[in-house]
């Protein structure tokens, strides 16, 4: 008797395990769909790259408030040089201390919101609706959607908020840049 229901539980176990697995399955392969059937919408980095290049702003931003952006040369690969051998500067843009002060509080925040660009408000609107070029739409939904996420966050007042924001945002400039450079 004891045998028979230890058997009839494995049973059920593996059972389980086994829709479990078709699940995981049947979700990846919704996802690879979505990703490879979005027109122009091909990741130019992945989410990791996004959060390192959000952290390296931030690192940039603390050490004097400000950003410094550089000119690149893109066939060595290098950021340019002048006659004098000194970086070549597009400009310092000073970051508002509000920002500042979010960004170096809640560094989590502002590596999910990097992250999240890709998969929120869920993974289906941000790759087929927030990513893809969708000016034939006849609005800019993607810049839409990024205005709206801002304006909420300074509203709330919340540092957290504005640093999930800034991560937000920041992924969205660096595919602006990324997927553009690469496309074209
Ligand atoms: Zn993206």
């Amino acid at each position: 008797m004891i045998k028979g229901s230890f058997k009839l539980s494995l049973l059920a176990k593996r059972k389980i395990e086994f829709e479990k697995r078709s699940v995981s399955f049947l979700i990846g392969l919704f996802i690879g769909l979505i990703l490879f059937f979005t027109p122009g919408s091909v990741e130019a980095w992945k989410p990791n790259t996004h959060v390192y290049l959000s952290l390296l702003c931030r690192q940039d931003a603390l050490d004097d408030g400000r950003l410094i952006i550089y000119e690149m040369d893109y066939e060595s690969r290098q950021i340019l040089r002048d006659a004098q051998g000194r970086l070549v500067e597009i400009g310092r843009y000073e970051v508002d201390p509000f920002i500042l002060r979010a960004i170096r509080e809640y560094p989590e925040h502002l590596k999910a919101g990097a992250v999240g660009t890709d998969l929120l408000p869920d993974l289906v609107t941000a790759q087929t609706i927030v990513h893809p070029d969708n000016s034939s739409l006849g609005k800019i939904i993607s810049d839409q959607w990024l205005t709206l996420i801002w304006k909420e966050a300074r509203k709330s007042y919340s540092p957290q908020a504005i640093a999930f924001a800034a991560g937000y945002l920041a992924h969205g400039a660096g595919d602006l840049f990324g997927h553009t450079f690469i496309n074209h």
